[in-house]
C-alpha cells in the first residue's frame, strides 16, 4: 500500500550526525524534514509548524525527552516517535504513559526506523479517517466495536464485560503498544490495584476464548514487561 508523502516531520535530537542520518533517511516520507537541537527548541517548532509527526530522542541536553513528551501531549495529538538508547522496559512504559506513539531502540537501522515512521503516521490517517472501521475482521474473527461483538465462523464468542473492554481498547489502538497502566486505565477507570496482575488472568482468559491457539496468540501480543499490543495483518 503507498503511502502518501506527509507534509512535515520534525526531528528533536541533539546528536548532529544522528539528526542528519535520520533527516536523510525520512526525506521520501515527507516534503520538508524539521530539526531541533534542544527539547524547548522542538516543543516550539511542533507548536509553530504543526510537523505531522515528531522524532523525539530521550536524550536532550535542556528537557528530559519524556517531559518534553509530555508536555506536547498536553496540547497536541500529534503523533510522536521516541528513540531510547538505553533497553530498558521501565523507560519504554514510561514515554508510553507520557503519550509516545512507539518507540524504536539505538542502535536501530535505517530502514527499521523508517518503517515505524510510515506505520506510525498510517495508523494516525485512519484514526484521522472519519469512517473509522466498526467492523474488524482478523483471524478469523469478526470483531463487531459497534455492536460489542465477537465471532468465528458465524458463532458468537462470549466474552465477560471486562474482556471486552480489553479487546475493545487493544484493538481500537491495533499496532501501538499499550502499557499495563493505559489498559487498567481504560478498562477499570479510577479503579486501584495492580495492573499488571489483574491484566495477565483477563488477558489469558481472553485468548482461551478468541485465539486459534491460546498458547502461541496472533492478535494479543504481549510486550515484554511494557504491556500489550493487538496485531491486526496487512
Ligand atoms: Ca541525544
Amino acid at each position: 500500500m503507498a503511502t502518501p508523502r506527509a507534509r512535515a516531520l520534525l526531528i528533536i535530537e541533539d546528536d548532529l550526525p544522528i539528526r542528519r542520518a535520520l533527516k536523510n533517511a525520512l526525506g521520501d516520507v515527507a516534503d520538508r524534514v524539521l530539526e531541533a537541537a534542544t527539547g524547548r527548541a522542538g516543543i516550539d517548532l511542533t507548536a509553530t509548524e504543526r510537523p505531522d509527526l515528531v522524532v523525539l530522542d530521550l536524550g536532550l541536553p535542556d528537557i528530559q525527552g519524556v517531559a518534553v513528551c509530555r508536555e506536547i501531549r498536553t496540547w497536541s495529538p500529534v503523533p510522536i516517535v521516541v528513540l531510547s538508547a538505553r533497553h530498558s522496559d521501565a523507560e519504554k512504559v514510561q514515554v508510553l504513559n507520557a503519550g509516545a506513539d512507539d518507540y524504536v531502540t539505538k542502535p536501530f537501522s535505517t530502514p527499521e526506523f523508517v518503517a515505524r515512521v510510515r506505520a506510525v503516521l498510517r495508523r494516525a490517517r485512519l484514526a484521522a479517517g472519519e469512517n473509522a472501521a466498526t467492523i474488524v475482521e482478523a483471524y478469523g474473527l469478526t470483531i463487531d466495536l459497534a455492536r460489542r461483538r465477537v465471532e468465528r465462523g458465524g458463532s458468537l464468542i462470549r466474552l465477560t464485560p471486562i474482556e471486552w473492554d480489553i479487546l475493545r481498547t487493544l484493538v481500537v489502538h491495533a499496532g501501538r503498544t499499550l502499557t499495563h497502566q493505559q489498559i487498567f486505565d481504560a478498562v477499570w477507570g479510577a479503579a486501584a490495584g495492580s495492573p499488571q496482575q489483574y491484566l495477565r488472568v483477563h488477558i489469558t482468559n481472553l485468548r482461551r476464548k478468541i485465539e486459534a491457539h491460546a498458547d502461541r496468540p496472533e492478535l494479543v501480543v504481549t510486550e515484554p514487561g511494557v504491556g500489550y499490543r493487538a496485531e491486526l495483518p496487512g
